[in-house]
């Protein structure tokens, strides 16, 4: 069986990763990334489809202007019906 070539003992598996790019100040989040991942390190491998998708997507972000908005969670009400 495949070992990893970092710490010779991992299992290779099939896993979604969040990838997150930075240029400065800006950082793009990717979501959903299918990956292989080696289970006791956590080295990542990217197909080159997935790259290249990837690439593009942060190609794209880069000329994009970001306005930044608060996500905020409503306290708990009482009840929504009252
Ligand atoms: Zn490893």
């Amino acid at each position: 069986m495949e070992t990893c070539y970092f710490c010779r003992k991992g299992i290779l598996e099939d896993r979604k990763v969040t990838v997150d790019f930075r240029w400065g100040d800006k950082l793009i989040v990717i979501e959903e990334v299918p990956a292989k991942v080696w289970n006791e390190c956590g080295e990542k491998y990217y197909s080159a489809e997935v790259s290249r998708e990837m690439d593009k997507i942060a190609v794209e972000r880069k000329k994009e202007k970001v306005i930044e908005v608060p996500l905020i969670r409503l306290p708990a009400t009482p009840s929504a019906l009252a």
